[in-house]
């Protein structure tokens, strides 16, 4: 069967665009890995995403995202593409199963993993201590003292909501100033239960069965120091997912897609959406709107090429 459009993906990005495309009366598909939703069902509560006075949860948002998308006839299967191809106009998607999956145009909306910090126990402790979704695993770290790595929206927020269970938390930036917006900072700054560390950065985690120390290297002194902690939430920033693009789409230097306003990407009749695309600003409101001019752009793609 050939689809019309198949979307790679499941976050908001890609169930918007299946919205869209849906309500085009395209005949859409939508792939995802996991479950739908993407890195938004590891934010507990969502506070600026628009229509939504009171917090919406994480799980809660994208539930109503994929029900809303089925209603209008959007497919959504789980499997994992090993593979890309293109054979003339048509599209093709090579399921890790074996099985292919044809289309006339593609929307890659796979957004991005928590990079590591790449430091001698980080591997080692993985699932023991160290973790990169407080949500998930927070609550196993009642009455620890916890540090948190980076000094963006993602290390602040989950910093804020690690309190809920930790002693302490510890910020660990390798600036003396935060990135994240200003309301996240006065939050954190009034909140007794967090402590900054400026100007540090870790080194090495060590630890027995689990972890229970983070070494540190102050950028300006060049001082060591070592902070005892039970656990160590790191988030230093993402890596777009887009190993299975390398050449088939353009990326820029740190691997994101590269499009245009209307979310085409390099090669005809592909287009992005969401954290996987170059763009200023990584938001749930920002993936949406790329995933309904991705649908759109899709939609005159197929007229004007098939
Ligand atoms: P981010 O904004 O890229 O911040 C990463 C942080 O980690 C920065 O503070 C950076 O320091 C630090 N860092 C990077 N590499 C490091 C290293 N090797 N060692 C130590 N520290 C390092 O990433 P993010 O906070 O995960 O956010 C990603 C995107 O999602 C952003 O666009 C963000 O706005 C968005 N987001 C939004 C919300 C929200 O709106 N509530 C929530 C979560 C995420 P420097 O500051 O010195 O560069």
């Amino acid at each position: 069967m050939l689809w019309d459009v198949i979307i790679v993906g499941g976050g908001p990005a890609g169930l918007t665009a299946g919205l869209y495309t849906s309500r085009a009366r395209l005949k859409s598909l939508l792939v995802e890995r996991a479950f739908a939703g993407g890195q938004v069902t590891t934010t507990e509560w969502i506070e600026n995403y628009p229509g939504f006075d009171e917090a919406v949860s994480g799980i809660e948002l994208a539930q109503r995202m994929e029900k809303q998308a089925k209603k209008f006839g959007l497919e959504i299967i789980q499997g994992s593409v090993r593979e890309i191809s293109i054979d003339g106009k048509i599209k093709k998607a090579l399921f890790e199963n074996g099985e292919t999956y044809e289309a006339k145009s593609i929307i890659l909306c796979t957004g991005a993993n928590p990079k590591p910090l790449n430091i001698e126990g980080e591997e080692k402790f993985r699932g023991r201590g160290v973790s990169y979704c407080a949500v998930c695993d927070g609550a196993f770290f009642k009455g620890k003292r916890l540090a948190v790595i980076g000094g963006g929206n993602s290390a602040v927020e989950e910093a804020l909501f690690l309190t809920k269970f930790a002693e302490i938390v510890y910020i660990v930036h390798r600036r003396d100033q935060l990135r994240a917006e200003k309301i996240l900072q006065e939050r954190v700054f009034s909140n007794p239960k967090i402590k900054l560390i400026w100007n540090s950065v870790p080194e090495k985690i060590d630890g027995d069965d689990t972890v229970t120390a983070l070494f540190l290297k102050n950028v300006k002194t060049g001082e060591s120091a070592r902070l005892d902690v039970g656990g160590i939430f790191v988030y230093v920033g993402y890596n777009p997912n887009t190993k299975l693009l390398e050449n088939i789409v353009a990326l820029n230097e740190n691997n994101y897609i590269i499009t245009d306003d209307a979310m085409a990407a390099s090669q005809p009749g592909f287009f992005a959406a969401g954290d996987v695309r170059q763009k200023p600003l990584k938001q749930i409101a920002t993936a949406v709107g790329d995933g309904a001019t991705a649908a759109y752009s899709a939609e005159k793609y197929i007229a004007e090429n098939f």
